[in-house]
């Protein structure tokens, strides 16, 4: 415990580093001391965490806090935040999330764990859904048709599709995978620039190999993801990633269309093997029918067919995606 200022007892040495913080350090991330960030409001939350705005040494940060711990499988929840930071930490692109460092406490949850959290760039836009999200509320007050709004923002939106391709395709020349990509999952710098975050479910595959061989231990994204990883989820490669870019693009090009909306209730109570059949038909959907706020252009709705091709090898490289997405202009 820390002794508060008017204690005339001299401090105590701290406690040591849990193990898998000082291996952390050891391989280069910066640790900062939890009493030199102050946190100020929560920015947002997905399914593993929350993340929290606040400042450092001035500096502007957000700080993913676990969540979870409070169940039997903190030892597991630690294992896998110490497996996103070492990614983070690997990676240095201008449309990829930066990383500051590593902080923890004693008693920011409850008393009896330590909490290790992650200190990053902190991105004053939020999530690209939540953006899309104010995009359609603007529309709506000005009462502007969905029609006009998109072709307003179609170049944004074929930029924000060209940075996240570069980012995935560094992913991919750094042998990675990163398995969630979805607008909840990119931070809109400004509104020319986004960045690609969480990497809670990504995963180094072998030099030689294009799969990596983890088992399951987190839920998955299963609207995100391609047919294959659905059936062998020891099978997710680049390709898999380029599946879920497309449920991005469209999530994007129907300003925050949910994939999980429309096939949530299709699925409900459905056996494993016919929730196969239903995501991969879905998918297959003819443009009039895909669930949009207004008809996709023709040339989008091709780009996505080509990322929902069944087999992986049909499907673009990043690389192609770059060049294929520049043509949309
Ligand atoms: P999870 O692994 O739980 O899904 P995320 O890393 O996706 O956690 O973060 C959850 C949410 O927090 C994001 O959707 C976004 O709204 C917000 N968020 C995450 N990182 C940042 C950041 N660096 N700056 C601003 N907001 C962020
Ligand atoms: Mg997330």
């Amino acid at each position: 415990r820390e002794s508060t200022a008017s204690s005339p007892s001299p401090t105590p040495p701290p406690p040591p580093l849990p193990e898998h913080i000082s291996d952390l350090i050891q391989k280069g991330v910066c640790y900062i001391e939890y009493k030199e960030i102050n946190l100020e409001r929560e920015l947002g939350s997905g399914h593993f965490s929350t993340v929290w705005g606040g400042t450092w040494n001035d500096k502007q940060v957000a700080v993913k806090v676990p969540s979870g711990l409070t169940t039997g499988s903190a030892d597991l929840v630690m294992k896998d935040l110490t497996r996103e930071i070492e990614v983070m930490a690997a990676l240095d692109h201008p449309h990829i999330v930066k990383l500051y460092g590593i902080t923890h406490t004693h008693h920011f949850v409850h008393s009896l764990k330590t909490v290790m959290m992650v200190v990053m760039e902190f991105v004053e836009g939020g999530s690209l859904s939540s953006h899309l999200e104010k995009i359609k509320r603007t529309a709506s007050t000005q009462r502007e048709t969905t029609q006009s709004v998109l072709t307003s923002k179609k170049l944004n939106f074929i930029q924000f599709g060209f940075q996240i391709a570069e980012a995935m395709e560094y992913l991919g020349q750094n042998k990675l995978v990163h398995r969630d990509l979805a607008t909840r999952n990119v931070l809109v710098v400004s509104p020319t620039l986004v960045k690609v975050s969480d990497f809670g479910l990504a995963r180094q595959f072998k030099e030689d190999k294009n799969y990596y061989p983890a088992s399951q231990s987190k839920d998955v994204p299963i609207y995100w993801f391609a047919p294959e990883c659905l059936q062998f989820p020891q099978r997710f490669t680049n390709k898999s990633d380029v599946w879920s870019y497309g449920v991005t693009l469209w999530e994007l090009f129907s300003l925050g269309s949910n994939p999980r909306g429309y096939l949530g209730p299709l699925i409900q109570g459905k056996p494993a093997n016919e929730i196969f059949k239903i995501l991969v038909e879905f998918y297959k959907m003819p443009k009039n029918r895909l669930p949009a706020v207004s008809p996709l252009p023709q040339n989008v709705y091709e780009l996505l067919q080509h990322c929902w091709a069944f087999h992986p090898a049909d499907r673009p490289s990043f690389t192609d995606l770059k060049d294929k997405i520049t043509t949309l202009y």
